[in-house]
């Protein structure tokens, strides 16, 4: 979307999805960790406590969020949108009811890309207080398209207790932090075994590691699920135990969890999280660029100020760093034609001599900004 002269963009509206107040991806380092069996397990404890809450399974690769929740019909289309489908008070959309898994492992980027961007588009969610995203597992092309295409409230990481688990989900929470997506928390699932005949517990591959990592890392810990057969048992059969059994102690886990999540949630959306982002971005087309950030802070920068630090492959030498821009051609009147925000972590400006690669960090723009090069 670029935006018309004189314009001024309201940055943190979610453009694609309006009517969802937040937007949370569920994220693991690796598969089989329970990261589809948690999302759906949370959503539905949100479901319980009177929100409104969506769930789309973006596991292109293993969609298994149908399974768990028992559904076999496909959703319907009205006016050349898709209505997901409800479940237990759930609204639902899976990527696997319209790509076949063998056909999406052969996808990369672009086309993920636009499969992701295309499904936003096309859903009709209505009204949402929570859109849950059981995330593929892993770093790749998908939750990069999301953080690119619309702002994330924050991303939650699933983990088992295991070293090699909490390694490999590190690489996720690094992930998110590049694209300025804030990690909402962790949670440590199958950290104990529950045995179905005595109820004794037992702390197969030890237990409380992501927590201890997740104060390390000073993220904050949403809670423990315990390894019980129960949770596998209710999942197979298409009815989760959040709400099939609210009462059992796996379930009561998975609620608190979310009672927790929705703390984190309103936290960030009144102190506007911990990342600074704009809030308005413009005009166009003038001689200054106005940033109005969450912080409530303002920046103000000419276009050729921003032109010159461009740090796109064209402007910097991949390999010294050196910059190959020259000053001397850069005209003084320089202006922007459109600004585009991209995620929660970068605009992208195009500039009046047809300039269209620069993509500029939010942290670059605030380093720029107080050290006077505005
Ligand atoms: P992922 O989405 O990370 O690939 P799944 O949610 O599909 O993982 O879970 C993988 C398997 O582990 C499923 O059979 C599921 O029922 C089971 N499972 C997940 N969490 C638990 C748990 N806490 N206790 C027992 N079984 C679990």
């Amino acid at each position: 979307m670029n935006l018309p002269a004189g314009s001024v963009l309201e940055a943190n509206k979610n453009r694609s999805l309006p009517n969802v107040k937040n937007i949370i991806p569920i994220a693991s380092g690796k598969g089989g960790v329970g990261k589809s069996t948690v999302s759906a397990n949370i959503a539905l404890a949100l479901v319980r406590s009177g929100a409104r809450v969506g769930l789309m399974d973006a596991d292109v690769y293993g969609p298994s969020i149908p399974t768990i929740l028992g559904i076999s019909e496909k959703p319907v289309q009205a006016n050349r949108r898709i209505l997901p489908v409800i479940r237990y008070g759930l609204k639902v959309i899976s990527m696997g009811f319209f790509v076949p898994v063998n056909e999406a492992v052969i996808w990369r980027g672009p086309m993920l890309h636009k499969m992701v961007s295309d499904f936003l588009e096309l859903v009709d969610w209505g009204e949402l207080d929570y859109l849950m995203i059981d995330l593929p597992p892993g770093t790749g092309d998908v939750p990069l398209s999301l953080c690119q295409t619309i702002p994330l409230t924050g991303a939650v990481i699933v983990s088992t207790p295991q070293d090699v688990a909490w390694h490999v989900a590190q690489k996720a929470i690094v992930m998110f932090d590049k694209l300025n997506t804030p990690i909402l928390g962790v949670i440590e699932n199958m950290s104990h075994f529950v045995c179905s005949h005595c109820g004794s517990t037992e702390e197969i591959f030890g237990s409380g590691g992501a927590k201890k990592a997740a104060e390390t890392l000073e993220i904050p810990y949403l809670g423990g699920i315990s390894l019980d057969t129960s949770i596998r048992l209710t999942s197979d059969a298409g009815e989760p135990i959040v709400h099939g059994n609210p009462e059992h102690l796996a379930a009561k886990a998975f609620i608190q969890i979310a009672e927790r999540l929705v703390s984190l949630v309103n936290i960030r959306n009144t102190q506007g999280g911990c990342r600074n982002v704009p809030v308005k971005i413009g005009p166009v087309n003038q001689p200054q660029i106005q940033i109005e950030w969450n912080d409530g802070k303002k920046s103000s920068f000419t276009p050729k100020a921003l032109r010159m630090v461009c740090p796109c492959a064209a402007c910097v030498d991949e390999l010294t760093g050196a910059k190959k821009t020259d000053p001397l051609g850069i005209a003084d009147g320089l202006r922007a034609v459109a600004i585009q925000p991209v995620g929660r972590y970068a605009l992208h400006i195009i500039f009046s001599d047809g300039h269209a690669t620069g993509l500029y960090g939010f942290e670059l723009l605030r380093k720029l900004d107080s050290s006077g090069s505005s």
